[in-house]
């Protein structure tokens, strides 16, 4: 029987389960992949919007010489933390489902030689996140292979034609890392402008190479059909078709709803946002609570690491204090 039991070890997991070990309890984290698996899928490249001290977690000091961190320094950084903190972690090992007995939970679980485990507790924290749930368009071809949600590094797409769906940063920041492999990129989105979100300081770069005529900027757009050699795209004047060799559906993530609702807790509104008492982050499910962006529904950008990771605070002292007793 363990107290907390914590499912994901992303960067509001870990900082969940740093907060209750100061709180003088030792947490359970069990990981369907490796420990910040999310961030180990960003652009390899990448550079965080965020300075590095609104990333730390449990007080730990994000040293960097960058004024804001890579990709790979956030790794280091994350799994040092944990590591330093013998933070214990089941990694490769999926948490399948949690279902709620008199005063504890009982969680099922596969690890990836195919092993089912179980477990018990008084206490769970859902830190899933959402990156493993890419927003589909729904398209006819969306799942031919050369479709991908993800977007790592240019190099593969050396002077191809490649068609990236989206307006947001990930979108632009694929774009013009494309363009500089010699990449023939145009950028189909069905807004009006680009995304507000989008990096200040990227932002005049990538209007100045859609000002070039380097990267081909379709507004109020929608590919409606990827063909193995083509696209068709729809536009306000009519429908064309596209020469193309890749497409890089960069829409957006969403969290898994089914595997949410599965465990009682109760989704509210358009956002389908899960119930939880922004206070202590409990559920409807006495005992069961959300941490990191997972707790943000479909509006998966209105929490991301700079304010999930103070969730686990909230957690803990609910916890410790008492009046989170199952
Ligand atoms: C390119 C990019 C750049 C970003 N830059 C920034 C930035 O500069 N600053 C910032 O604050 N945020 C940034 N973000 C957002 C940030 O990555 C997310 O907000 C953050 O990862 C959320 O953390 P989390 O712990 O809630 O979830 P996640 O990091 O998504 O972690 C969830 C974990 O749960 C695991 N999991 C899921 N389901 C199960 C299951 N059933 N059983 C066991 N484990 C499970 C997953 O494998 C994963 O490791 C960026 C995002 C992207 C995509």
């Amino acid at each position: 029987m363990e107290q907390v039991i914590i499912v994901g070890a992303g960067p509001c997991g870990l900082s969940a389960a740093l907060e209750l070990q100061n709180a003088g309890i030792d947490p359970l984290v069990i990981e369907k992949q490796s420990v910040v698996h999310s961030i180990y899928l960003y652009p390899t490249y990448i550079q965080f919007f965020s300075t590095p001290e609104l990333l730390e977690i449990g007080g730990f000091p994000f040293n960097t010489p960058n004024e804001k961190p890579t990709r790979a320094e956030a790794l280091h950084y994350y799994r040092t933390v944990a590591m330093r903190r013998g933070v214990r972690i089941r990694p490769y090992e999926q948490v399948t489902a949690i279902s709620k007995l008199d005063e504890r939970f009982r969680l099922s679980s596969l690890d990836r030689a195919g092993r089912s485990g179980s477990y018990e507790s008084r206490h769970v924290i859902l830190a899933t996140g959402y990156f493993d749930h890419p927003n589909m368009i729904g398209i006819p071809g969306e799942q031919l292979s050369k479709v991908s949600h993800f977007f790592r590094e240019a190099h593969p797409y050396t002077g191809m034609k490649v068609a990236i769906i989206g307006g947001n940063n990930s979108a632009v920041d694929a774009a013009m890392e494309l363009v500089r492999v010699g990449a023939e990129v145009t950028v189909v989105y069905r807004g009006e402008a680009m995304s507000p979100s989008v990096k200040p300081w990227v932002r005049p770069l990538f209007d100045s190479l859609v000002n070039k005529g380097r990267i081909r900027m379709l507004f109020r757009s929608r590919v409606v059909r990827i063909d193995e050699t083509f696209i068709t795209i729809q536009r306000e004047e009519g429908t064309e078709t596209a020469d193309n060799d890749f497409v890089l559906a960069l829409t957006g993530f969403r969290p898994d709803r089914e595997f949410l609702k599965s465990t009682g807790i109760r989704m509210e509104g358009e956002a389908e946002k899960p119930f939880f008492d922004p206070a202590t982050m409990e559920t409807n499910v006495k005992g069961l609570y959300l941490a990191g962006v997972i707790a943000a529904g479909s509006e998966a950008n209105e929490i991301f690491i700079e304010t999930g990771r103070h969730h686990g605070t909230m957690i803990a002292n609910h916890i410790v204090g008492g009046e989170g007793r199952v």
